[in-house]
């Protein structure tokens, strides 16, 4: 596995809402995009993957979009 936490100034290469790891700050970044420095403190930071974009498909239909993650042994 890549390293979770995505550093300023590295690509990205899943579209995404991304916040800071110092600030919390959210942050939607695109494909290709370059994670940019924390919008409150500027600082170069990890930038932690919360959840996909909403842009093109509106998440309504509970389908297989996301896998439950259970806990319990089966
Ligand atoms: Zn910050």
């Amino acid at each position: 596995m890549r390293k979770c936490p995505t550093q300023t100034g590295e690509i990205n290469h899943v579209d995404g809402v991304y916040h800071s790891q110092c600030h919390s700050a959210e942050r939607t970044i695109l494909e290709e995009q370059k994670f940019p420095r924390c919008g409150y403190c500027d600082s170069d930071t990890a930038w932690i993957f919360m959840r996909p974009t909403v842009s093109a498909k509106p998440p309504l239909k509970t389908s297989t979009a996301l896998p439950a993650r259970r806990q319990s042994k089966a």
